[in-house]
Formats: C-alpha cells, structure tokens, sequence
C-alpha cells in the first residue's frame, strides 16, 4: 500500500492509474479505523480497480468545545488494517496541506434545507466543513466511485446532493451499518462510554427498531412515535436525547406521509458522548 503525506505523490499516482485505464474507489474517513470503515473499503473494492482512503481529523467540522483536540488517532494502526484489507493508497494529509489559508478557508456549502435540520441543528456549521473537506479531496483524488456509511445518513445525503448539484461524475454508494454483536452501531466515539454506558448504548438500535415496527404496523403519528422513543431512551439510561425524527429520505424533511421512503434518525447522549443511529423505512 501506498502512503502518501503530500499532494504531488498522490496526483502522480493517480494519473498513472487514470492514464492505465483504472477506475478509482475512494473512502474518506477520521481514522482510528473498525470494522465498519474496513467494509466501505471492502465495498469500494467491489466497485473499482485501486482504492485510495484518507485519514484526516478535520478541524472544520467539529465546533466549539467539541472533541476535536481528544479525538482518537492512532494512524499506524489505521495504515496497518488498510494494508491488511488491500487497500492501495492511503492519504493522510496534515491541517496545513488541507486548509493553506485556514484562517479563512474558501468554504462549499449545500443549501440548509438539508444542512441546518438534525445533526446540523445541534451541531451548526459541521455539514459545511464536511462538504468543504470532502470537496477538496474529491478534487484531490478524483475518484469514480466514493463510499460513506449509512451510520452517518444525512452526511450521505448532503454529500449526494453536492455531488449532483456540482456535476461531478462521481458514483456515490452507501455502504450498510457495521454494528457489534449487540447491536450498537460501531464508531470512533464508543471507546468514550464507561462500561456501564456501554451496557445501556445498545438501547439506542432496539428503541429504533421499536418505531420501524409501529411504522410497519401501520401507526402513523410520527411526531407522537417520535416523542414515545424519545421517552423510552431516557426510560433506558441515556443522559440527553437530542433528536428522534422520522423523515423523508430524500428532503430530510418530517415525515407526514408513509407513501415515500422514510428514515428513522436518532441521537442521544451517554455523558458528553453522541451516539448516533438510523434505520431506513418504506411502506413497500
Ligand atoms: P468517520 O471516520 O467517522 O468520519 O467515518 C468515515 C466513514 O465511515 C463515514 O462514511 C461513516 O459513515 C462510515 N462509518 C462509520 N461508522 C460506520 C459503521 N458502523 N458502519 C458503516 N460505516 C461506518
């Protein structure tokens, strides 16, 4: 595997590959890498001949007083199980590469019909630094096919929404949630929860999957489902519920309908630590 810190190794490498014919996979990602990265790197395989992930904690995203500074990094290891899964390039640029004028980045922004609800209500500004950073390293790596989990769906919906607005000829594939053998979904933050809260995080998936059945079952008050599962997470140990919603897949926006496809999202808090989860739902 190749690894790369600067950009003129990177571009040389990936116009041999261009100029070879080759189609190029690509996962962006913060590292400290598990099993649920190493299957969007399996999942991009699938899809391209080279495949290129980037490890890079990116300081745009993250607001005031959030994690950024202790967020985990660890990327030997993260090469390590790269090289292991086959993967052929890893990008690992540092702040100074990514953002020359970080006191004032040139930002891309998507519309904030899609950005300013859910996570980007809670956390506002972070859908601007990820479309920002994801932007720069499509330019870098101009790959053909780029995979992003469905654990983070509206990261995946504004990034598919950039992608179409901004005609880049990128393939954008979500890739399903990786979850432990209890049901959390597997992330970077779970190594924050003490053992107690990690006995009550799996809550968060039963409590989602209880409003899927309800939909399933024909029940259609959305917000009161919503306020019912908020209640039933806070009932299970979960110190603060930011938000359950059902949406529209597409828009983002509350749903008020079964005919389209839905979304169930939540996140609640074990401490200072988010947990975040969603299940996908259609009447059909
Ligand atoms: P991150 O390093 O947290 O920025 O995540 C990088 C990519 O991995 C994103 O596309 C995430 O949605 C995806 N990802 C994170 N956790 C999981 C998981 N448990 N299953 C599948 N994909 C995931």
């Amino acid at each position: 595997m190749i690894v790369c810190h600067e950009l003129m190794r990177l571009r040389e490498t990936i116009t041999q590959w261009k100029q070879a014919g080759l189609r190029i996979g690509f996962v962006p990602t913060m590292g400290n890498l598990h099993a649920g990265h190493l299957s969007l790197i399996e999942q991009a395989q699938r899809r391209a001949d080279k495949v290129v992930s980037s490890v890079f904690v990116n300081p745009l995203q993250f607001g005031e007083g959030e994690d950024f500074e202790r967020y985990p990094r660890s990327l030997t290891t993260d090469a390590d199980q790269l090289r292991q899964q086959g993967c052929d390039l890893l990008f690992a640029p540092d702040v100074a590469l990514m953002y020359p004028e970080l006191s004032e980045p040139v930002r891309v922004m998507v519309p904030r019909s899609l950005t300013g609800c859910l996570e980007g209500a809670v956390r506002p500004g972070h859908f601007d630094g990820v479309t920002t950073v994801v932007a720069k390293l499509f330019n870098m790596v101009q790959p053909d096919v780029a995979v992003f989990g469905q654990k983070d769906y509206q990261q995946w919906r504004v990034l598919s929404a950039m992608v179409t607005e901004l005609n880049w000829p990128i393939e954008m594939v979500k890739a399903p949630i990786v979850r432990a053998e209890d049901g959390l979904a597997l992330s970077s933050r779970n190594q924050y929860l003490t053992p107690m809260q990690r006995q009550i995080a799996p809550h968060l998936v039963r409590v989602l999957q209880a409003v899927v059945s309800d939909l399933s079952a024909g029940k259609r008050d959305f917000r009161g489902l919503e306020r019912e599962a908020s209640a039933r997470l806070l009932a299970a140990g979960f110190d603060q519920v930011d938000y359950v919603s059902i949406v529209d897949a597409q828009q983002l926006t509350p749903a008020c309908c079964a005919d389209r496809d839905l979304v169930v999202l939540a996140v609640a808090r074990l401490g200072t630590t988010r947990l975040l989860d969603n299940i996908e739902w259609s009447a059909v």
